[in-house]
């Protein structure tokens, strides 16, 4: 961060929160020895990770990247195969398709909560696709498609029972991004429950932090073990150092699941926090013309891990970047979306149709300050500076 971004009056967009125990249990790895990647910690934050979500199995990795990349493995997504997923989402998922070698076919999303299209995923299905001997087959590529990837972007859960049932009908595995909506719940049941096997992430920003971290939940006893296995480089004899296919090295180390364990016993207090944020935005947001703050669906509740709002300029008086600019000049630090998948240089030649939605929202977007330590009172400077914006147009 500059010097600039450390100063007092700077508001982040997303900060860690270390409050807890953090330094005690990392303190504990040190005294101990137990720093690199086996140790109490790990398993203590893997069960921990699992019991929270309501899976049987937790398996921890050294990101939330690697916890795709295996998950796509061990869910047994190949070389050629198709895995649909939204465009609206950060690159992280399209990136482990491609390191599976596979292509990620990218999804419109819906305009209401921003969330992965269920009747775009439908239409595909039903539509550009050929059903026989138990493979589905995308018409145009000729590729096998086997796995759908729905990630809860913005700490709001995807509609996962229409999706889950599409999957059943074509044979087709679901692997969650729940890496943004840890402590989000569809219907009752947390995010990273509700597929064949998700991911979380525990980078900088996201809810809870280990500096970096991730992990994969499953009830799938055989692709748990298998994803220790593939993390830990496939070594099936530890006395004799073989390895019976090829592994990574993806563990996470005692040291950051010390933290993990830690940052666990205030996830509650931190979700409660992202809901009251989220709760006077809404409040204080919602009457502004031209200005849309993110919503729960009816299915849903979000943990609003990022508070995002849609900016209509000839409604509010300027677009989304110019009140990104605005803002960074009060040292109010906000930002837009991630350019669609579908749009990227590195993913583009991928893409199928147009994600009309998508390509729209980018343009709109706005994230918020959103630190689960975010006072009221800096939380009451954001707000009334995008006021004083939007009245500037009646000047
Ligand atoms: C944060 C994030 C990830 C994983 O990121 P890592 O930095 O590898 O832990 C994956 N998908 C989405 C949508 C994310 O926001």
């Amino acid at each position: 961060m500059s010097s600039d971004a450390m100063a007092k009056d700077f508001i982040a967009l997303c900060a860690p929160e270390i409050r807890g125990n953090e330094w005690n249990y990392v303190k504990d790895c040190l005294d101990s020895g137990w720093v690199s990647s086996v140790g109490g910690y790990v398993d203590r934050f893997e069960d921990e990770m699992a019991a929270y979500v309501g899976t049987k199995y937790g398996v921890s990795t050294v990101n939330g990247t690697s916890a795709l990349h295996v998950a796509l493995l061990v869910a047994g997504v190949g070389p050629e195969d198709e895995v649909l997923m939204p465009t609206m989402t950060f690159i992280a998922p399209a990136n482990a398709v491609r390191y599976a070698r596979a292509w990620p076919v990218f999804v419109d999303v819906e305009p209401d909560y921003w969330q992965m299209d269920i009747n775009c995923l439908d239409h595909f299905l039903h539509n550009k696709c050929d059903w026989g001997n138990g493979v589905l087959r995308n018409r145009t590529s000729g590729r096998r498609v086997k796995a759908i990837l729905p990630v809860h972007i913005l700490g709001h859960p995807v509609d996962m029972d229409p999706l889950v049932a599409l999957a059943a009908e074509f044979d087709l595995a679901v692997i969650e991004d729940a890496t943004e909506s840890l402590g989000a719940t569809y219907k009752g049941r947390c995010t990273g429950s509700l597929g064949h096997i998700a991911c979380f992430s525990f980078n900088g920003n996201k809810i809870i932090t280990t500096g970096g971290g991730g992990m994969i939940t499953t009830d799938n006893a055989s692709w748990a073990k298998r994803a220790k296995h593939l993390t830990t480089q496939a070594k099936s004899d530890p006395l004799e150092y073989q390895h019976d296919e090829i592994g990574y090295n993806y563990r996470l180390t005692n040291i950051q699941a010390a933290m993990g364990c830690a940052q666990m016993e205030n996830l509650p207090a931190y979700v409660k926090a992202k809901r009251e944020l989220a709760e006077r935005y809404s409040a204080a947001l919602s009457g502004v013309p031209g200005l849309f703050p993110m919503r729960a669906a009816a299915w849903a509740d979000p943990t609003f891990w990022m508070f995002t709002m849609r900016v209509k300029p000839d409604q509010y008086g300027c677009n989304s970047r110019q009140l990104i600019a605005l803002l960074a000049e009060e040292k109010i630090q906000t930002r837009p979306l991630w350019e669609p998948v579908h749009l990227s240089v590195a993913h583009r030649s991928e893409s199928a149709g147009s994600c009309p939605v998508a390509e729209r929202f980018w343009n709109e977007a706005v994230s918020l300050p959103c630190s689960v330590g975010l006072s009221r009172a800096d939380q009451g400077r954001v707000i009334d500076r995008i006021c004083k914006i939007a009245l500037r147009k009646e000047a």
